[in-house]
């Protein structure tokens, strides 16, 4: 794989639709390993109470593996808790278990609730310097989207090329834009990812055309296509960049890294 620029500095995507199975998870683990695997110093952290992050990285979590939970409702530090993937050198995940189910919850009576994040990563970063950080969200707007849409400098939105794909974005970026006038005055609306896209359908060609029409300048050139392999490599702990390095699906998430880490090298000179 390519080297890929480093950006002037770190760059904090919260990976958000509140519709599930877009490929929000695919795309943090997939994005991450290639942006590490390109010598990028990365961080992933899983927000979703199903940890599916953490196992498409190889990373245990099962019950009493401490991390995003000890964090956000214990004020543990992400120091203690970050491991190392097997899937790429400098690619550190903070792993989550089902006690986030109950954080959600718990968040409501914690003072600051919607800055925990924010703020262990700014402590863990300022002695760890990293250069991506991604944060994998349940597919929910609770608090702990929130504190991921708090501690982030830029949004990716996955899409998926099916119908109604475009429904519930217009309440995301309603969302979004109450946060940036709120809570977050940096963040921005920066990358649109079409994935699942199956180029033998009209449909996702509709699909394409619509979100690149509503999104023209922030929709990635580069589709996710869908394909057996991204879906298989979870079940490997794997990402589809080591479990099929020349598959389509690995190709394009490399193609989808290298126009993110371009972009950001860009905007920095
Ligand atoms: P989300 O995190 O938004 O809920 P996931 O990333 O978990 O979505 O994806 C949902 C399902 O679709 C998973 O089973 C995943 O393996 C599968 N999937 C995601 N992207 C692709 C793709 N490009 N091709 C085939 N299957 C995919
Ligand atoms: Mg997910």
């Amino acid at each position: 794989t390519p080297v890929l620029p480093r950006p002037a500095a770190r760059r904090t995507f919260v990976i958000a639709n509140q519709k599930g199975g877009v490929g929000k998870t695919t795309t943090a683990v997939n994005l991450a390993t290639a942006l590490a695997l390109g010598g990028l110093r990365v961080l992933v952290v899983d927000l979703d109470p199903q940890g599916n992050a953490s196992t498409a990285l190889g990373i245990d979590h099962g019950p009493g593996t401490a991390g995003t939970y000890e964090v956000l409702i214990q004020g543990e530090t992400v120091a203690d808790h970050v491991v190392e993937s097997p899937e790429a050198p400098g690619l550190q995940v903070l792993p989550a278990t089902i006690d986030l189910a109950g954080a959600e919850i718990e968040l409501v009576s914690v003072v600051a609730r919607e800055r925990r994040l924010i703020r262990a990563l700014d402590r863990y970063t300022a002695e760890h310097p990293v250069d991506y950080v991604l944060l994998d969200c349940p597919p929910s707007l609770g608090l702990l989207t929130l504190n991921a849409l708090v501690a982030a400098t830029e949004i990716l939105i996955p899409i998926q090329c099916e119908y109604y794909a475009l429904e519930g974005v217009s309440q995301l970026v309603r969302t979004i834009d109450l946060v940036k006038g709120e809570l977050n005055d940096r963040l921005q609306l920066s990358t649109v990812l079409l994935t699942m896209f199956d180029g033998r359908t009209r449909l996702s060609a509709q699909v394409a055309d619509e979100v690149r029409a509503h999104f023209p300048a922030e929709t990635l050139p580069v589709a996710i296509p869908r394909s057996v392999r991204i879906s298989e490599a979870p079940s490997y702990g794997q990402s589809v960049l080591t479990y099929h390095p020349d598959s389509v699906g690995a190709v394009s998430y490399l193609k989808a890294a290298e126009e993110i880490a371009r972009r950001g090298a860009e905007e920095a000179a």
